[in-house]
């Protein structure tokens, strides 16, 4: 892929700072920045605390998406889930009623600072609210260790589970796990794995999962991804992370390429910003996403603009990106 010069990127970024629902992954504010590349807008929107060398997987995301043509799309919509952060139960319904005609939840769990109980009367309250034919998945983000795994499982399963996602950090543990939840019928799904990897296939080489959580940006663009679940050979379910309008139309042109789609995707995640870019964002309908590209409306760029500061802060990031994947 050939890598635009700086200049081009600066003079066509913008950095958005949008407020979110709820707290999530620790932070009460998301900090994007928007390009609008020649192929089209495009969302370069590594996390505060990643490194340079991790963000600029992201950078290479973003201009695959802004400045590359796209794989043709296999479908016109995709099926979300609702995402449910790890919330006291009684919050449950209000953050449910976000996510419109959504039958599969995925819902977080082994959140630092809380217990399984608070865990186990989250699922309750979820599957309450969805009722017996709804979907439940869990994340624990690697919380665990194999032993809280197994007794969480245990504890959990009476709810249904459609997967557990990352329930422990390392692919060795994730294997461990596997072994002993052998007669659960419990699937695992790789995410931190897959998306943190130096080499996102040891986990399917490893046998440590039965399905992989696929990003846009961590996995460095569509194309990139879509290799990497080709390469896997496993089903894959496309998730966002965490993302405005634009971050996630990246998500679903991964979604709408790829040859398989068993899962309903974590793409519905717009519903978690109390803001976005776009009049008509893209939160879930009938429990579904469009496919296509998203334009931001011009009012909302400008309401939204970062801090002249934090501004700086990110156009110096997107300059460390750069030279980082011109040198890579
Ligand atoms: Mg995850």
């Amino acid at each position: 892929m050939s890598i635009p010069p700086l200049s081009d990127l600066r003079t066509v970024a913008h950095v958005i700072s949008l407020p979110l629902v709820t707290r999530f992954r620790g932070i009460d504010t998301r900090e994007v920045v928007l390009l609008e590349g020649p192929t089209g807008w495009t969302e370069f929107s590594p996390f505060l605390e990643y490194d340079d060398a991790e963000a600029a997987v992201w950078l290479a995301a973003a201009i695959d998406f802004g400045w590359q043509a796209q794989p043709a799309p296999l479908r016109e919509r995709i099926v979300v889930n609702a995402t449910v952060p790890a919330v006291a139960a009684g919050d449950v319904t209000s953050v449910l009623a976000r996510f419109d005609g959504c039958r599969t939840a995925k819902v977080k769990v082994a959140e630092r600072g809380q217990t399984l109980t608070d865990d186990i009367a989250r699922v309750r309250a979820v599957r309450a609210a969805l009722g017996p034919e709804g979907r439940i998945r869990l994340d624990a983000n690697g919380g665990w260790n194999v032993d809280e795994a197994e007794h969480a499982v245990h504890e959990l399963a009476a709810f249904d589970l459609e997967y557990l996602e990352q329930p422990c950090a390392s692919v060795d543990e994730l294997v461990q796990l596997r072994e002993r939840l052998a007669d659960w019928d419990i699937p695992i799904a790789a995410d931190e794995s897959i998306r943190k990897a130096v080499d996102p296939l040891a986990v399917a080489r490893a046998g440590a999962a039965d399905l992989l959580v696929v990003k846009a940006q961590p996995l460095g663009g569509v194309h990139r991804a879509l290799e990497i679940v080709g390469e896997a050979g496993l089903p894959a379910v496309v998730s966002s992370a965490l993302e405005t309008s634009i971050g996630l139309s990246m998500g679903l042109a991964l979604a709408a390429a790829l040859p398989q789609l068993d899962y309903d995707c974590g793409l519905g995640t717009a519903s978690l910003l109390g803001a976005d870019v776009t009049s008509r964002p893209l939160r879930p309908e009938s429990g579904m996403l469009p496919v296509g590209r998203i334009t931001p409306d011009r009012d909302l760029l400008e309401r939204h603009t970062a801090a002249p500061d934090r501004r700086e802060w990110w156009l110096a990031r997107l300059e460390r990106c750069h030279a980082v994947l011109g040198t890579g």
